[in-house]
Parts: C-alpha cells; sequence; structure tokens
C-alpha cells in the first residue's frame, strides 16, 4: 500500500536554498508553537517554508 517513498524538504522562498533548519534557540515548539525555520544561506527566517518534493529537486 505504500507509495513510492516522498522526501519533502524546507526550500528557502528568498534564495531557494535548501540549507533550511529549525532555529532550535526559539524552543517554543514545547510551548506547542510552531518551529521557526532559518536559511542557512541567508538569514531568512519564518513560520511556513515551503517543501518541495526532493525527487525533483536531484535532476
Ligand atoms: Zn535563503
Amino acid at each position: 500500500m505504500e507509495n513510492k517513498k516522498k522526501k519533502y524538504v524546507k526550500i528557502c522562498p528568498k534564495c531557494n536554498s535548501l540549507d533550511v533548519k529549525i532555529d532550535m534557540q526559539g524552543a517554543l515548539v514545547a510551548f506547542g508553537l510552531p518551529a521557526i525555520y532559518i536559511c542557512n544561506d541567508c538569514g531568512f527566517k519564518s513560520y511556513i517554508f515551503p517543501e518541495i518534493d526532493l525527487n525533483e529537486v536531484e535532476k
């Protein structure tokens, strides 16, 4: 029943970098708040980063 595994990665909407990580310093996740993601390349921060299918990136 399993589809081909899809792996989604966050992509920075500003510079299209895939080098996006969760900003752990916020540590708000423990309070049930959404995690803040931060782009390592341009420093863009947002609660919402678009996600893309990794299969489309590896072309
Ligand atoms: Zn960026």
